[in-house]
C-alpha cells in the first residue's frame, strides 16, 4: 500500500460539540513521510508546536479523544476515522481552537473534505500494523481483543439497556474496507442520553450538542425525527474505534472484537498494540500469551472466541 496525502488545502468552519464554540479546520498536503500532524493554530499561530499523531500523546479520553498538552485539541476521533477510511498517511491538520468542529456528528463531512481536496498517492510504501497473536485490554465487563486475520474487521457489541429501551444488547460485524466504511459506518452520528444532558452541560460538555449533530435517546424513545441506520449508535461506536485505532497512523490488519468499549479502552488497546508490534516476541513468550488468552476467554465465556480461534 502506498502512502497518501491530499493535493490542496481545504477549510471548513463549524460549531464544536463540547465547548459549543465555533472553530475551523484546515487540511493541508504533507510530504517527506511526516505522517499526520495537528496544530492548534489559536494557541500556536506560528505553528511552532506540531502535535504528531500517536496513542502516547493522548491527553484526555472522557467523552472524546484529545491529543497534546499545552496545545491540546479535543474530539479528533471522527477526523481520524475519515483519514483511515481514505487511507491518508500524510496530512497537516490545523484546528483554529481547542476542539474540532462536530459538523453532523459523524465522519462524513471529513470524508467529503478529503474527497474535495483530492487524494494523491505518494511514491512510497506504508507497512500496516499486523496483529500476529491475541492482544487484549479489559476493564470490568468492557474489553477489546485483537485477533490475527487477513483483513481489518470489527465485531462490536453494546448494551445501554439501563439507559434506553431502544439500545438493548446488540452486536454487529463489519469488514472495514474504504467502501464499506464510507457506506455503512461513516454517516453514523454520535449519541447521548437526555438524562445526562443537563449534568454534562454543567461540566462544560455537550454545550454544542443538538439534534443536528447527535442522536438523543430518552428512556423510551429517541428525539431525532430520522435515523440513518437502524443500529446507528452501535455503528458510531465502531466509527470511534476505527478513529482511535488510527492514532497509530497506519492501517491495521486483524479482527478487533470490542464489547462496551470507549475512548479510554480504545487508546489503551492502541498503546498495547504499538508495543506488541515493536516487540520481537520469542516463541516461549507467544506460548505464554496464548495460554493467558485461553484463560481469559474461558473467564469471559465468549463462545465467539472459540469460533474465531478454530477458524
Ligand atoms: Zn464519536
Amino acid at each position: 500500500m502506498k502512502r497518501k496525502t491530499i493535493t490542496k488545502a481545504i477549510t471548513r468552519e463549524g460549531v464544536t460539540l463540547h465547548s459549543g464554540n465555533s472553530s475551523s479546520i484546515t487540511f493541508r498536503p504533507s510530504y517527506f513521510r511526516r505522517g499526520i500532524l495537528f496544530y492548534n493554530t489559536q494557541r500556536d499561530p506560528y505553528k511552532l508546536h506540531p502535535i504528531p499523531l500517536s496513542p502516547f500523546i493522548v491527553s484526555n479520553t472522557s467523552f472524546s479523544t484529545a491529543i497534546g498538552n499545552d496545545y491540546r485539541i479535543y474530539t479528533i476521533e471522527h477526523i481520524l476515522a475519515a483519514l483511515q477510511a481514505m487511507e491518508i498517511s500524510d496530512i497537516i491538520i490545523e484546528v483554529e481552537g481547542d476542539e474540532v468542529p462536530v459538523f453532523d456528528g459523524s465522519s462524513y463531512c471529513f470524508i467529503e473534505m478529503l474527497r474535495e481536496a483530492q487524494i494523491e498517492e505518494l511514491d512510497e510504501e506504508i507497512t500496516p500494523y499486523i496483529i500476529k497473536y491475541p492482544i487484549w485490554v479489559y476493564s470490568e465487563d468492557k474489553y477489546i481483543i485483537g485477533m490475527p486475520s487477513s483483513q481489518f474487521s470489527i465485531t462490536y457489541s453494546i448494551d445501554f439497556s439501563s439507559k434506553s429501551d431502544l439500545l438493548p444488547y446488540q452486536v454487529a460485524y463489519f469488514n472495514i474496507t474504504s467502501d464499506i466504511f464510507i457506506r455503512e459506518i461513516s454517516r453514523a452520528r454520535t449519541f447521548g442520553f437526555l438524562e445526562d444532558y443537563e449534568n454534562m452541560k454543567q461540566n462544560n460538555l455537550a454545550r454544542g450538542g443538538s439534534l443536528d449533530n447527535a442522536l438523543i435517546y430518552t428512556r423510551e424513545s429517541i428525539l431525532n425525527d430520522e435515523i440513518r441506520y437502524s443500529n446507528e449508535a452501535l455503528r458510531h461506536k465502531i466509527l470511534d474505534l476505527v478513529g482511535d485505532l488510527y492514532l497509530l497512523g497506519k492501517p491495521v490488519v486483524g479482527h478487533i472484537i470490542a464489547h462496551k468499549a470507549g475512548h479510554s479502552l480504545d487508546v489503551q488497546f492502541a498503546k498495547k498494540f504499538f508495543w506488541h508490534e515493536k516487540a520481537n516476541e520469542s516463541s516461549e513468550n507467544i506460548k505464554r500469551i496464548l495460554k493467558d488468552f485461553d484463560e481469559l476467554s474461558s473467564k469471559l465465556k465468549l463462545s465467539s472466541f472459540e469460533k474465531i480461534k478454530n477458524n
